[in-house]
């Protein structure tokens, strides 16, 4: 099976510059922005550079430095939102992928969601 990845869908439109986001954090191979209709205080978006569906095309078949650079922009983001766990309160990310995991747009995003209790893991 190959992943097939829509150029069309609004990430990479982001990440083209095409439309506007509210960048928290840009790297070589991570962007960073907060979500449009944030579930917390804090909801921030983690986004690869490279044309990646989702997280598991990702672990598959990007290269050791893109996976680097995502993960430690990761990092970044949460030393930025106040929220990592040895200055902060915590986080959850989180990575929807596919049909199952009601992924509603086509490029690898974590969320991160800080700023108030993100509550039970699964409430249905
Ligand atoms: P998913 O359900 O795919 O895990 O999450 C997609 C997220 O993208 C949603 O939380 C949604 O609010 C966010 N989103 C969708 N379109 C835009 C947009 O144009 N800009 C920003 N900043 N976030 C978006």
């Amino acid at each position: 099976m190959t992943y097939i990845y829509d150029n069309q869908n609004i990430f990479a439109k982001i990440l083209r510059g095409e439309i506007p986001n509210d960048t928290v954090l840009e790297t070589d191979h991570a962007l960073a922005f907060r979500d449009i209709n944030a579930q917390r205080p804090l909801h921030v978006l983690v986004i690869p550079k490279g044309s990646y569906v989702s997280f598991d095309h990702f672990a598959k078949e990007a290269s050791g430095i893109e996976i680097i650079g995502f993960t430690r922009a990761i990092g970044k983001v949460c030393d930025i939102l106040g929220v990592s766990i040895d200055a902060g309160d915590g986080f959850r990310m989180i990575a929807n992928s596919g049909e199952h995991g009601v992924q509603e747009v086509p490029h690898l995003h974590v969320h991160i969601l800080g700023g108030s209790s993100a509550g039970r893991m699964i409430q249905s």
